[in-house]
């Protein structure tokens, strides 16, 4: 898999993390299990992002920031030819090759990253 789709991956991953603790999935903390407030928690999780995020070449990093500002997921999946972003089509030559991952695939129509489940 191309090394930075893999981060964005990463990235989106511990993005969802944080909408959750955001969103008040909290109960294991509430619950005194962990030793780690909400707050911690969620810095660790900015510092990762960050971390992540300066891997990134410049024109992923800006597309990546444009995307999730605007949508929930800047990378979704590519199903049946379908892109599961928006949903339309996609041109099946990126399908056909022997690993799709290996380069940067851009939906052409709603503009977030592909990936090819295996
Ligand atoms: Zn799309």
């Amino acid at each position: 898999m191309h090394e930075q789709l893999e981060t964005l991956l990463e990235m989106q991953d511990l993005h969802m993390q944080r909408r959750a603790l955001e969103e008040g999935d909290v109960r294991e903390f509430e619950s005194g299990v962990f030793d780690m407030s909400v707050e911690e928690a969620l810095a660790a999780l900015e510092d990762k992002i960050s971390d992540l995020e300066r891997r990134l070449t410049g024109d992923v990093q800006e597309r990546y920031r444009r995307v999730i500002g605007s949508r929930h997921r800047a990378v979704v999946p590519v199903l049946g030819g379908v892109c599961y972003g928006c949903f339309v089509a996609v041109p099946t030559s990126w399908a056909s090759e022997s690993d799709p991952n290996a380069k940067m695939n851009v939906c052409q129509n709603c503009g977030r990253f592909h990936y090819y489940p295996p």
